[in-house]
Parts: structure tokens; sequence; C-alpha cells
């Protein structure tokens, strides 16, 4: 069966669950369209004590919502709460900040008045990642559904308890039917809601490949979509870098959500005078994670999203070190059941290493050593992706300096990428494009509409 929840920490399969038929799928969209006649009329205060309900019953239930990431995806308990938190930061932020971010504005002309207002367009479609697996939704409906849109999401087959659960949290939290809506569906029937007329913009967050496919299906359509694709985020360390600091902040980057992050930190870029002693605490400190329970607070490694994606990640481990790389730790599955990748680190990857224009999701970092800020740059810039980045420095003017000529959506300097509710997050080239969350989030999908007295 497609949807499916798999515990990667033991293999059990928790639960299953049927995709639609073409007769329940009609029916949600129907739903979702009559709902969004009613909906785009109700006010921001209507709105905002929906989001606010939802946000409150994260709270008071965190532990409940964090278990379900936990089974089905493998996050350490502790990563889990954090999410759920996050999550209900989000739903609060849009439901605070909506009604101003999206407030009339008046232009100054010549003569009469010119006002642009932002109108909500109406039903919208996300795909979206099993990687964190409320966040992800609840950046993509806060904002929407505060403008006044309705979204449908199909989420990845392998957390459909937390799409189910995310969607029960709205309807308890008072949003009307078709404000919210799970879709279990087929690849194909993706493409027949992004074909179908009542949809009218599509989100995608995934891989390069899954938005390739989602954003020319909906381009045949004209429809507008937004891109949130993968990366490999440089970790730059200059000379002047607080080297302590900097692995430490290296293997949160890295391990988080045992690497698999699109932002996460994937490649090392350190120059020449600091690159022995960064390597040789770095793989200190990545040696010392110890695979376990992810339920279990203690634990410091969890396992991968699903044995395929550890299949996955190996293979790809194993076609860097046949083309020349070198794993100066881990490089291969951890030594106990469950879906384990041992920490890695690669050295010596030259140009022609499949691995220097790949994306690795999991905990192996790439690492590079440089001459000087100039090779830096020049390596950080030659990667397929723009998603984020590091610069570590004591310069912080320097680092802006740097952090400009980086070709991403975000750099941070002095610390690995992290999501705020406030931030912008986003990539360029193939990370994708537009944006979510801050008020750029919620601005992909309004009309805004000019209204002009001469
Ligand atoms: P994925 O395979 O692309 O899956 C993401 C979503 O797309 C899932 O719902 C998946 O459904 C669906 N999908 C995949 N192929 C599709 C197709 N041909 N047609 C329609 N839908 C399709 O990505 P993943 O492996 O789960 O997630 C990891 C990737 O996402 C990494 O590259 C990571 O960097 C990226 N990511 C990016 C961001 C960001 O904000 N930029 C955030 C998180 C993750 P199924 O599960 O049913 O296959």
């Amino acid at each position: 069966m497609a949807y499916q929840s798999t515990n990667p920490y033991d293999g059990k399969v928790l639960e299953q669950f049927k995709e639609s038929d073409a007769a329940q799928l009609e029916t949600q969209l129907a739903t979702a369209v009559d709902c969004y006649a009613a909906w785009r009329t109700t006010s921001f205060t209507e709105r905002r004590e929906v989001l606010q309900r939802a946000a409150a019953i994260l709270r008071e239930r965190t532990d409940e919502f964090a278990k379900l990431i936990t089974l089905e995806m493998g996050k350490l308990i502790d990563q889990s709460r954090g999410e759920v938190a996050l999550s209900a930061a989000i739903l609060d932020y849009y439901a605070q900040n909506a009604e101003e971010f999206l407030s009339a504005e008046k232009l100054h002309t010549k003569t009469g008045e010119a006002i642009v207002e932002s109108n909500p367009i109406g039903v919208l479609f996300g795909v979206e990642p099993w990687n964190y697996p409320y966040y992800q939704i609840a950046r993509f409906a806060a904002p929407n559904l505060m403008a006044g849109n309705v979204v449908m999401v199909k989420h990845a087959s392998n957390v459909p308890q937390c799409a189910r659960a995310f969607e029960r949290l709205m309807t308890e939290a008072g949003a009307p039917a078709g404000a919210y809506t799970n879709l279990y569906i087929s690849k194909d029937q993706v493409s027949q809601v992004i074909d179908d007329p009542r949809i009218k913009g599509v989100a995608l967050t995934g891989s390069e490949a899954a938005g390739a496919v989602v954003a020319a299906r909906a381009g045949q359509n004209l429809k507008k979509t937004t891109m949130e694709l993968g990366g490999s985020d440089a970790f730059i360390v200059l000379d002047d870098a607080d080297l302590d600091e900097a692995v430490k902040q290296g293997v949160i980057g890295r391990m988080g959500n045992s690497g698999q992050a699109c932002t996460a930190s994937k490649r090392f870029i350190v120059v020449e005078s600091l690159a022995d002693r960064f390597l040789a605490q770095f793989t200190a400190a990545l040696a010392g994670f110890e695979p376990g329970d992810p339920m279990n607070p203690a634990t410091t490694l969890a396992p991968l999203s699903s044995q395929a994606a550890l299949d996955n990640l190996l293979e790809q481990v194993q076609r860097a070190v046949a083309a020349g790389a070198k794993a100066v730790v881990g490089g291969a599955r951890s030594d106990v059941p469950g879906a384990f990748m041992q920490p890695t680190i690669l050295t010596d990857i030259d140009k022609n290493n499949p691995a220097y224009k790949e994306e690795f999701f999991g905990p192996v970092a790439l690492f590079f050593r440089v001459a000087d800020e100039k090779a830096a740059i020049a390596l950080a810039n030659d990667s397929p992706f723009g998603l984020g980045g590091s610069v570590f420095t004591k310069d912080l003017e320097r680092g802006k300096r740097v952090a400009r000529q980086i070709e991403t959506g975000m750099v941070f300097i002095n610390k690995p990428n992290s999501s705020s509710p406030e931030l912008p997050f986003g990539g360029i080239k193939n990370s994708g494009y537009g944006r979510e969350l801050s008020s750029a989030g919620i601005q992909e999908f309004v009309n805004k509409k000019l209204i002009r007295v001469e």
C-alpha cells in the first residue's frame, strides 16, 4: 500500500492507508471549492481564532504530536517536540501578522487614487516532504489560510499519521470542512489535481526531481508555483574563525534531524590554516554519536527516515569512495538493527567525483580544504544548488561581505541555517524559487489587485 507508516527504528509497520478513489477525490475538491466561497469572506479575526486555537492545541498536546513524528520517521524525540513548538509558532505568527502584511497599499499617483489590495485566489495544492512532517505543512497552510485561500495537501507517503493528525488538528481548531484537506493520492492523481481548473496555485517542497515534474505540469496549466527543493549548503570556515565554536556549530548543522534537512550544512569548506585541526575535532565529535531508540531522550543518533533512505545514502557514499573519496570516519551503516547510518566525513572529493555536485540527505559531511577566502567563495558557488549556507569568522563585516558573494537564498554568519517564522526561507538555482515564512511567504498566492480612481 502506497501510504504506510513504518517505524524506521524497528521496521514495524504501524498503519496502512488506502488511496482516495476518483469519487472521494472529487468530493474533497468540491468541498474545498465550496469552503473557499465562504472562507474568503471571513474576517482576519475569524481566521486568526482558528489558527491560534490550532497553535494552542499543539502546545497543550506536544507529546502526542511529537511521538507520531518519531514513530513514523525516526526523529529524536526532543527534536520532534521542537518541531511541534516551531509549527505552533508559525501558526501564531501568521495569525498575528497576516492582516498587517496584506493591508492595502496606497500608491503615489499624479492624479486620483490608486490602491493595491491583496485578494485570495482560491484553492491551493501543496505537495510536502516527510523530513519535518508538521513544520512543512504549517509554513504552507498558515499564511495561505490567513490570506483567505484554502489548501489541499498531498503529504509524503511515509508520514500518513502525521498528515492525518494535522488535518484533525485544523478541524478541532474550528476550520470548516474544506479549509484544510489532507489527500492520500497517487502520483497520477497529483497530476489530475494540478490539471483541475479549480486549483489556482501549487507549492512543492521536496527533491529536484519531484519539483521538475510538478512545476512542469503546473506550467502547462499556467499555474503559479513555489518550489522549495534540495540543497548542498556550504559551511565556510575562514582563517579568523573561532575554531571550537565552528566545530560545535558544524556538528549541529550536519547532524540535526539525522542530517535530513534541506538546509543542513553539507559541504564543509575550511581554509588551509585551520583545516587539519577542524577535521580532527569534527571527526572526533561525529565519532561520538551513538545509535539508539529515538523515543529515548538520551539517544544521540536517530535512524534515517526509512530503510530505502539508508540504502540510497549508502549507495551514494560507495559511489563517492569508488571515485576516489576517503571516509575518514563512518562510511557504512551502523552495526545495529534499524535504518542507522554512521556519521560520516568524506574527504578528497575532486570535481569529477559525483559527490561534488550531489546532495547527501543524511549524516554525511563533505570536507574540502581551500587556500583562502576567495577560493572558499568560488567552491561554495560551484554547486547546482543555491539554498542556504554559513560563514564562520570573528569579523562580522567580513562575514557579511562574504555572505553577499554566496549565490544562495540565505546565509547565516557563525551559525548553521535555522528556520524561524519571521525569516524568509527559500533558494535560487536548482534549490527552487519563491519564499515561505516571513511577510514574503504570504505574498506568493495572493492577487495584488490595483484599484484605480482617476
Ligand atoms: P521527494 O521524493 O521529492 O518527496 C517530496 C514530496 O513529493 C512527497 O510528497 C512525494 O510523494 C512527492 N513526489 C515525489 N515524486 C513525485 C512526482 N513525480 N510527482 C508528484 N509528487 C511527487 O523528496 P523527499 O525525498 O521526500 O525529501 C527530500 C528532499 O526534499 C531533499 O532534496 C530535500 O533537500 C528537499 N527539501 C527541501 C526543503 C526546502 O524547503 N527547500 C525542505 C525539506 C526538504 P511520495 O512520498 O508519495 O513519493
